[in-house]
């Protein structure tokens, strides 16, 4: 068998790789088993904040775990698991950070020189960006990477669906999204790029009182059962607003909270 020059046009041979040259390769001394992709519909939903929460229950699972965080320009990952590393490279890559529980994270946060600093780019350097994450990062062995996907439909989740072997989705909104048309659309994409809807997780779904236990659903019915029916989504999570969480994420203690809700989607996983 000739060499492959990754030119499918020119080559008469039916190799497993056939129409898959094209895509990023993993980098070369990396390999990773399962691949979820979190996204959300808009902004500020807690899509990191579940992401952070579904690495940090599946590295307990025992699982060698991490996070690609593919929203570049408001990348929020490494603050939640408080690292401030900046990125290092070696022969065989970029290495990425490792978290106190060993959660391998890489974020846009480590190749700036100061956190606050803007990401200034256009739309290709960012999609550009978010494939070296998986091309150029020796990311070792990995069970499961979850990618923290920007907000919304644009051109780094088209990329991520198209190049990437996605898995499967977790979808992250709040009951005030559920009722317009935000997740369907979200719903729509992934269905057109054939990647399995695995969970949709309704975020700042109630808030439980502290003194009777009574959860009042503060931003309006729930409606995540019923969307899950309608998009034929099996798994659904229900987060409530809660204080503690917010303080985990903002000082980058959140593998340290201890909170049951999305288990049975880390372990689905
Ligand atoms: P997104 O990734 O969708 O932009 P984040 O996960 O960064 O949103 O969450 C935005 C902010 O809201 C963070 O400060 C986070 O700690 C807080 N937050 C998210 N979900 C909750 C919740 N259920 N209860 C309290 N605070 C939350």
């Amino acid at each position: 068998m000739s060499e492959c020059n990754n030119d499918c046009s020119n080559c008469g041979q039916d190799c497993k790789e056939r129409g898959q040259v094209d895509k990023p390769r993993l980098n070369k001394f990396s390999n990773v088993c399962k691949l979820y992709a979190v996204m959300s519909g808009k902004g500020g939903v807690g899509k990191s904040m579940v992401t952070a929460q579904l690495a940090t229950l599946t590295r307990r699972l025992g699982k060698s775990t991490a996070i690609l965080d593919a929203d570049v320009t408001g990348a929020s990952i490494a603050r939640s698991f408080g690292i401030k590393d900046k990125a290092y490279g070696s022969e065989r890559g970029i290495l990425p950070a490792e978290s106190v529980t060993g959660i391998k994270i890489v974020s846009m946060n480590m190749f700036l020189k100061d956190e606050s600093d803007p990401v200034v780019w256009r739309s290709s350097l960012i999609t550009g960006a978010v494939t070296q994450f998986w091309t150029d990062v020796c990311w070792g062995d990995v069970d499961v990477m979850f990618i923290d996907m920007p907000p919304g439909t644009g051109d780094v989740p088209l990329t991520v669906y198209q190049s990437l072997p996605v898995d499967g989705l977790i979808i992250v909104t709040t009951p005030q999204e559920l009722v317009g048309m935000v997740v369907s659309k979200g719903v729509k994409m992934a269905k057109m790029m054939n990647v399995p809807i695995i969970a949709i997780v309704e975020n700042m779904s109630y808030y439980q009182c502290g003194k009777c236990g009574e959860k009042l659903e503060i931003f309006g019915r729930s409606k995540v059962d019923e969307a899950a029916r309608q998009y034929g989504i099996e798994k659904t999570a229900r987060i409530p607003v809660d204080n503690a969480l917010t303080s985990a994420c903002d000082s980058g203690k959140i593998e340290y909270f201890d909170g049951d809700w999305l288990e049975d989607v880390a372990k689905s996983l």
